[in-house]
C-alpha cells in the first residue's frame, strides 16, 4: 500500500489485489515452512538429549565394568587395593581373608581351562552372594581372592572365614564332559585395626595363606 503509489500505480483495482494477494500469498507457504523447521528442531533436540542420557549410561557402565573382573564379575585387583586404602583411610577396622584355589593347575591340566575359567566364574558368583553391602570382594590373581570385611571383631572375622571356607568345598564344577568336580581353598585370615596398612596387612594374610597350604589345604589360618 506504500509502495503502489511511490511506483506511480493506484490503490484500485489489480494494484489493490497485489497489494492484499501477494502478502497473504507468500505468507502462508512461509509459516508452513517455519512451523515445519520449529517441529524438526524440536525433535532434533529430543533426540539430542536422549543421545546424551545414552551416552551417560553407557560411561557409567563402562565405568562401572573397568572397575571389575570380567571373569568373576567381583573386584579387579587395582579396584580392590584402592578400596581397601580408602576404608584404611576411613578408619575402618575389620578382617582380610585372602584366599587360593587348591591345585587350580591340576584342575586345569586334568579337565582344561574351559573348566578352570567355570570354576572360577563359580567362586566368582559364591563372593557376589556371600558378602553384604559395605564388603569389599576381589579376584587379587589367576586364582587368587580377598575379601575385606569392615569392622568384623577377632570373633567374626574367625567365623567368618570358616563359611567362606566350607562354601568353597562346598561348590562343584561341571566339566566339559559333564563329570563334577568339588573345589577347595586356602585361606590366610590377618585382623586390621583401624590405620591399618593394606599392602601389609595383604602380606601377612598372604604369609597365612602359604601356612594353610602347608598344613594341607582347605584350611582357614588366621
Ligand atoms: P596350590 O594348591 O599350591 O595353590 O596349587 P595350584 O595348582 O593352585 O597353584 P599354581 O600357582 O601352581 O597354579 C595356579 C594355576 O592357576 C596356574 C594357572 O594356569 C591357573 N590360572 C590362573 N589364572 C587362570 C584363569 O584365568 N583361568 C584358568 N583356567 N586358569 C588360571
Ligand atoms: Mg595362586
Ligand atoms: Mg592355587
Amino acid at each position: 500500500m506504500t509502495f503502489v503509489p511511490m511506483m506511480g500505480g493506484k490503490l484500485a483495482g489489480a494494484g489493490l489485489i497485489m497489494t492484499i494477494v501477494c502478502p497473504l500469498a507468500s505468507a502462508i507457504p512461509m509459516s508452513a515452512l517455519h512451523y515445519w523447521n520449529n517441529a524438526r528442531l524440536r525433535l532434533a533436540r529430543a533426540e539430542a538429549t536422549d543421545a546424551r542420557d545414552k551416552l551417560a549410561f553407557a560411561y557409567e557402565q563402562l565405568r562401572m565394568s573397568s572397575r571389575l573382573d570380567a571373569l568373576t564379575g567381583i573386584l579387579n585387583r587395582a579396584t580392590f587395593m584402592d578400596e581397601l586404602d580408602k576404608a584404611s583411610l576411613e578408619n575402618q577396622s575389620g578382617g582380610l581373608v585372602f584366599f587360593d584355589l587348591d591345585h587350580f593347575k591340576t584342575l586345569n591340566d586334568t579337565y582344561g581351562h574351559a573348566t578352570g575359567d567355570a570354576a572360577l566364574r563359580r567362586v566368582g558368583q559364591l563372593i557376589s552372594r556371600i558378602t553384604r553391602d559395605g564388603d569389599i570382594a576381589g579376584r587379587i590373581g589367576g586364582e587368587e581372592f580377598a575379601i575385606f570385611l569392615p569392622s568384623a571383631t577377632r570373633q567374626d572375622l574367625a567365623e567368618g572365614a570358616e563359611k567362606i571356607r566350607l562354601a568353597i568345598s562346598d561348590l562343584t564344577v561341571t566339566t566339559t564332559d559333564g563329570d563334577k568336580v568339588g573345589l577347595s581353598a586356602s585361606l590366610g585370615v590377618a585382623y586390621c585395626d583401624t590405620g591399618f596398612d593394606p599392602s601389609h596387612m595383604l602380606q601377612i594374610a598372604d604369609g597365612n595363606m602359604y601356612s594353610a597350604k602347608r598344613q594341607g589345604r582347605n584350611l582357614a589360618v588366621i
